[in-house]
């Protein structure tokens, strides 16, 4: 179930363009299971900031479980 969306104020617009471009179900999987160090486990991710870094698209934010920081590449 989908409960949040990423905010996208937070998304620069070249990430926003990066991100529109992923299908909906993947972009689900990729909030819900980003690696938290402190949990040790796939959390779902607060974004932050989104931006285009050495072309990745650069997902940085907080773990939804801990508030510990997150990032996920893709
Ligand atoms: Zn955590």
């Amino acid at each position: 179930m989908i409960k949040q969306i990423p905010d996208r104020s937070r998304f620069t617009p070249e990430a926003l363009k990066r991100w529109d471009e992923i299908d909906p179900l993947i972009q689900v999987k990729i909030l819900y299971h980003v690696w938290c160090v402190s949990c040790r486990k796939g959390v779902y991710i607060n974004i932050e900031s989104a931006r285009i870094e050495s072309n990745d698209l650069n997902l940085t934010g907080t773990c939804a479980v801990c508030g510990g920081p997150v990032v996920r590449l893709l």
